[in-house]
């Protein structure tokens, strides 16, 4: 009975090596469990890897983003820039003063003391940083001006491709401390001491600079001790 059990080991040795060959089997072990393992653990990692990187590339993009963009004018900043406008090459009057929101009883971060400047003190974070927009003043003077529209005090309006008085057609163009700008005026973000002239004129025009008393009185605002 001894015998039978061990007989593998016995005489059968030519033939037996090869068929006992033990790698078949630890191959299966190994391999099977490997193959998955090593499969998972690199589709886990290039997985991970690519969450850590667009993760990154997020923060990195907003931390630029943030840079950029920047949250300035902050509340309780204050700061002006002169505006400008004029129609067919005349100026308009200042804007007028207003301190409220139009039609609200809400005060205006961007409002008007009639100086012909905007006056630019955030008072919540909504009118803060971007939103601190040419737009929003004149909208929070129940006005409009944007790229080929203007809507002013005492009923102005003009459209692009209206015509001016001498017969020549019109459109609406605005510079930047004296540079001629593209797009929609009510995009810009204004930052301290800008100068900015909004023109109803024909093309080749030159645009006018806001009138002299406003231009000497954007580094001293009145207001700049009240607040
Ligand atoms: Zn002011
Ligand atoms: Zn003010």
């Amino acid at each position: 009975m001894s015998e039978p059990p061990s007989t593998p080991t016995p005489t059968g040795g030519t033939p037996e090596p090869p068929a006992p060959t033990p790698p078949p089997v630890p191959t299966t072990k190994r391999g099977k469990p490997k193959k998955p393992k090593v499969q998972r653990k690199g589709f886990g990692t290039y997985a991970f890897t690519a969450i850590v990187v667009i993760a990154v590339a997020v923060a990195g993009w907003q931390i630029a983003k943030s840079l950029t963009a920047s949250d300035e004018p902050k509340v309780g900043d204050h700061i002006h820039a002169a505006l400008g406008i004029t129609v067919c090459g005349l100026p308009v009057e200042n804007a007028p003063e207003f301190e409220n929101q139009d039609g609200t009883e809400t005060k205006a971060g961007l409002h008007s003391h009639g100086d012909g400047l905007l006056h630019i003190h955030p008072f919540t974070e909504e009118e803060s940083g971007d939103s601190a927009t040419v737009g929003r003043f004149m909208d929070y003077g129940g006005w409009e001006a944007d790229e080929d529209h203007l809507r002013l005090w005492d009923g102005l309006e003009v459209s692009s491709g209206d015509p001016c008085p001498d017969g020549r057609t019109a459109r609406v163009r605005w510079s930047l401390n004296g540079e001629e700008q593209d797009g929609n005026p009510s995009d810009y973000k204004p930052e301290d001491q800008d100068v900015i002239s909004i023109a109803f004129l024909p093309d080749g025009d030159p645009i006018p600079e806001p009138p002299a008393d406003v231009l000497a009185a954007l580094p001293k605002p009145a207001d700049t001790q009240q607040g």
